[in-house]
C-alpha cells in the first residue's frame, strides 16, 4: 500500500475532567464536566496530516475493548488507514485521566497499555507492506516499536521525521536514525541539558542535536516559533501571530502539517512555514481534533 505518510505512535482515549480544585488526597471532588476525547501523540499527528490533505496510515495498537474500537472508528472518521493498527487482547487501550482545573494547570495520570506492547517483529511485518516518502514517529509506544520503525524507514529510504515526544520517553539512539527531530523547549533540555530561553539558546541546542545524528532540527518555542537548521544553515521562524486560545496539540499539527507538506512537495523550508501556520490556526482555536486545520483553512 502506497501513503503519503506513515505514522507510528500512540492511540489514547483522554478523559479530561474540569475542576474547580484538585481533591485532597483520601477526598472526592465533582467535577464541573467531565468529556472523553480521542488522543495520543500519534493519532493526533496522523489526524492532523489526513485534515491537511494526506494520504495517511496509521501503525499503532489499542485495546479488545470499546476505546479501541471508539479510537478506530475515529481515526477512520477523519480519514486514516487503520488497517495496520492491532488489537490487543490482554492490554486495553492507552488511557490518560487529565484534570484541567480553573487557572487551566493540569495534572495527568495515565497507562500507555497497548502502546507499550508493539514488538518489533510486528512493525516489520508492517512496513514490509506500506511504502511512504516520510515516516513520521514519536516516543509514546514501545521502545522495541519505535527502534524497529527507525532501522525499517532507514532500511526503505523513508525520511523519518521524529518528535521526541514526550521529554521522559527520550533515548540517545532514537537520534542516531532520524532525518529530522522536532524537539519543544523541553525535549530540547531532555536531549542537551541546555535550558533554551531564546533563539541564541536554541540554535546552540539544535547545533548540538545534529552533532549526535539528524541532519534537520527544529527547536519548537511555542508562541517564539521555532529555530531550524537544514543543510548546515540555521533559519530563525517567528511564530504566526494570532489570538492564542489553546496550545494543546500545537505540536502535534505542526508535527502533521510538516510530514504532509514535505511528503507532497517537497520542500523542507515551504513545509516549516506550513506546519508553522497550521499550529497556529490550532493555537487560535479550542479543541481537538474536530478544530485542526484543513487544506481549506490553509489558502
Ligand atoms: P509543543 O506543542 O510540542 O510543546 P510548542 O508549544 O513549541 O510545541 O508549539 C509548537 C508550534 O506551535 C510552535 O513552533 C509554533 O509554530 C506554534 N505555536 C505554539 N504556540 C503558539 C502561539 N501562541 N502563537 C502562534 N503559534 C504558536
Amino acid at each position: 500500500m502506497h501513503y503519503d505518510v506513515i505514522v507510528l505512535g500512540s492511540i489514547n482515549l483522554d478523559v479530561k475532567a474540569l475542576v474547580t480544585s484538585y481533591p485532597r488526597r483520601g477526598d472526592t471532588a465533582t467535577a464541573r464536566s467531565i468529556t472523553m476525547l480521542p488522543g495520543g501523540k500519534g493519532s493526533n499527528q496522523a489526524v492532523a496530516a489526513a485534515k491537511l490533505g494526506g494520504k495517511v496510515a496509521m501503525l499503532g495498537a489499542v485495546g479488545e475493548d470499546g476505546a479501541g474500537k471508539q479510537m478506530l472508528d475515529n481515526l477512520s472518521d477523519w480519514g486514516v488507514d487503520t488497517q495496520f493498527v492491532m488489537r490487543n487482547g490482554n492490554e486495553g487501550t492507552g488511557t490518560f485521566i487529565v484534570q484541567v482545573d480553573q487557572t487551566s494547570e493540569n495534572t495527568m495520570v495515565g497507562t500507555l497499555g497497548a502502546n507499550d506492547t508493539i514488538t518489533a517483529a510486528e512493525v516489520d511485518t508492517a512496513l514490509d507492506q506500506m511504502e511512504a516518502p516520510v515516516l513520521l514517529m514519536q516516543l509514546e509506544t514501545s521502545r522495541e516499536s519505535v527502534l524497529a520503525a527507525l532501522k525499517a524507514g532507514r532500511r526503505k529510504g523513508m525520511y523519518i521525521i521524529l518528535d521526541p515526544a514526550p521529554a521522559d520517553g527520550f533515548f540517545p539512539e532514537a537520534l542516531a536514525y532520524a532525518d529530522c527531530v522536532t524537539p519543544n523547549q523541553q525535549e530540547t533540555e531532555r536531549i542537551t541539558g541546555i535550558h533554551v530561553t531564546d533563539k541564541v539558546e536554541a540554535v546552540k541546542a539544535a547545533k548540538a542535536i545534529a552533532g549526535i545524528g539528524p541532519k534537520t532540527v527544529i527547536v519548537k518555542l511555542g508562541a517564539d516559533g521555532s529555530v531550524v537548521l537544514h543543510e548546515g544553515e540555521i533559519y530563525e521562524i517567528d511564530s504566526v501571530k494570532v489570538h492564542a486560545l489553546d496550545s494543546v496539540c500545537a505540536g502535534d499539527v505542526f508535527a502533521g502539517a510538516l510530514a504532509v507538506n514535505y511528503a507532497q512537495h517537497g520542500d523542507f523550508l515551504k513545509a516549516v512555514n506550513f506546519a508553522n501556520k497550521a499550529a497556529a490556526i490550532k493555537v487560535s482555536r479550542v479543541g481537538n481534533h474536530q478544530v485542526f486545520p484543513t487544506l481549506a483553512d490553509m489558502s
